[in-house]
């Protein structure tokens, strides 16, 4: 994919939406069509805000499209314990892992959720993201799910930018079906999807198909009744082994598959034949994190797929805010050049969502969401400043949103 770059340029925004990106002087741009059709042609009229951002680097916000921010409470015993060498199954063996966020997140209440929540949002906006999904999946209770889902909603309500919703019942089983798994696949069909649909509080389904969490059966299960409510499916697969999320995410019609920490060459197969419809959404801050492989994008970008990356922000397996941290790690870690890392976290990502008419680039009839940037050549000084924020102040829906 291509990567323009223009010098002297002007963003033209009514209500939002960009009307025009170009080249030029002010002198030029008054003048212009689509400035005239904007408010007379005066640069002075008290309807035009003129921003002048001193030639200062602009690039599209960023899109995050998996993350898990709506917590209880954070996990760092687990970090400390993980140092130590227990594994990610173990942990959640000894009723660690999300069993334990789902137990914290039953007894918090809704409005310290969503004060918690709040502070990330802002921490992410600062760090230029502008387009949020968000899953729940720590309630793994009707109550607790709707709760979960309903403060995703007053961020949606409460924040400037894009935030869409996931529904995660299916994220793992609570400790009281451990024995009776199938019940807990009843639970969802039967009780938390219609109630998730009926209050409208999902923009799309998520099952966590995976080795001792649910079977590709289980999933194609869930995942049927979902699309009879209209809800498009995600899937979490393959972060443990090649266990067939990739299999029933491509024949669900998913938009994404993400973790693919294992995927062979079958599944990239899989990803091509599905034309685009269905992403591949790698994780690194959670291998980084766990200690655990990273997705092999390198073969995956050179395969033809249009990888996106997230940061998979939760707490147990990636207390990772930062679409630029997760840039760096893609680039010294999977070995993806700057170029590929800024379309993984921009416009692929938006496809992940099915944004990518909306958000992720900076053109005509995109919302405009856009970043100032620190220092000149981002794409290369984002990775690259590990753990430095380059940006200077996010813009969304043509608004200042943070600085
Ligand atoms: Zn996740």
């Amino acid at each position: 994919m291509q990567l323009d770059t223009l010098e002297n340029a002007y963003i033209i925004v009514e209500d939002g939406v960009i009307l025009e990106v170009g080249m030029g002087s002010r002198a030029h741009l008054e003048t212009h069509s689509a400035w005239a059709k904007l408010g007379g042609g005066s640069m002075t009229s008290p309807e035009i805000e003129w921003i002048d951002l001193n030639g200062a680097e602009v690039m599209p916000g960023l899109v995050d499209s998996h993350t898990h921010i709506v917590f209880a409470a954070p996990r760092h015993e687990e970090f400390a314990l993980r140092i130590q060498g227990a594994t990610y199954e173990e942990i959640a063996a000894a009723g660690g892992g999300i069993l334990n966020s789902a137990k914290k997140l039953r007894e918090t209440t809704e409005d310290q959720l969503f004060e918690d929540a709040s502070k990330r949002v802002q921490i992410m906006m600062e760090w230029g993201t502008t387009t949020l999904e968000i899953k729940s999946g720590y309630g793994l209770s009707v109550e607790s799910e709707l709760k979960m889902l309903r403060v995703i909603k007053r961020l949606k309500q409460t924040f400037p930018i894009h935030i869409k919703a996931t529904f995660l019942g299916a994220h793992a089983f609570p400790i009281e079906f451990k024995q009776r798994r199938e019940d807990y696949v009843d639970l969802i069909l039967r009780d938390m999807l219609p109630a998730v649909v009926a209050d409208e509080l999902a923009d799309h389904i998520d099952v966590f198909c995976d080795e001792g969490f649910f079977t590709p059966e289980q999933t194609e299960q869930i995942l049927m009744k979902a699309q009879q409510y209209g809800l498009p499916a995600k899937i979490h697969g393959n972060e443990l082994g090649l266990t067939g999320g990739v299999q029933v995410g491509v024949k669900m019609n998913a938009w994404s598959v993400d973790h693919l920490e294992h995927c062979s060459e079958v599944e990239m197969e899989l990803f091509k034949h599905s034309n685009g419809h269905t992403i591949p959404v790698a994780l690194p801050g959670t291998s980084y994190f766990l200690g655990i492989p990273y997705a092999p994008t390198r073969k995956m970008i050179d395969y033809g797929l249009p990888v996106a990356l997230a940061t998979d922000f939760n707490p147990g397996s990636s207390p990772v805010a930062s679409l630029q941290t997760v840039s760096a790690l893609a680039c010294t870690q999977m070995k993806l050049m700057p170029q590929e890392v800024f379309h993984a976290v921009t416009c692929n990502a938006a496809r992940a969502l099915r944004m990518e008419n909306e958000v992720g680039c900076l053109a005509a009839g995109m919302s405009a969401d856009f970043l100032v940037m620190k220092s000149k050549d981002a794409v290369k000084t984002i990775p690259y400043y590990l753990g430095q924020n380059q940006v200077q102040q996010t813009y969304c829906r043509g608004n200042c949103v943070a600085n």
